[in-house]
């Protein structure tokens, strides 16, 4: 890490990667710990057979969350993730 303000964060779930680039974007220079082998926390994506497996979450319900923090470190959001109107958001049979 260079000289300056650091931080580490521990967990590389949606919380921790959020905060990550908010010190980042705040110019801390910032190092993610991870316990797991791939960041996500309950976000977690795992994969068998040729099949993909959510293991959480699977409506993002504050978007503009999102787009804060893509615009926060400069990028938009829109050129890395198309985000897919769930309609009707819940049906309850
Ligand atoms: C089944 C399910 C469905 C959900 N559906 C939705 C949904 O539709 N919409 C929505 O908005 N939210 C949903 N949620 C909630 C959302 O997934 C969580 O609120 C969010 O992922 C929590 O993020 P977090 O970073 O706070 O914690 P976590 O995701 O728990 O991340 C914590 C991370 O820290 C790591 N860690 C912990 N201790 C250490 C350590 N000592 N050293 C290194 N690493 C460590 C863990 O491995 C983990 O990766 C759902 C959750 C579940 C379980």
């Amino acid at each position: 890490m260079p000289h300056g303000r650091s931080a580490i964060v521990i967990g590389a779930g949606l919380g921790g990667l959020a905060l990550a680039i908010r010190l980042q974007s705040a110019g801390i220079a910032t190092l993610v710990l991870e316990g797991r082998d791939q960041p996500g926390g309950r976000a977690y994506v795992w994969r068998r057979d040729g099949y993909t497996f959510d293991a959480g979450p699977t409506v993002i319900t504050d978007p503009a969350c999102l787009q804060e923090l893509w615009q926060l470190s400069g990028q938009d959001m829109a050129r890395d993730v198309d985000l897919i109107s769930v309609t009707p958001f819940y049906r309850l049979l």
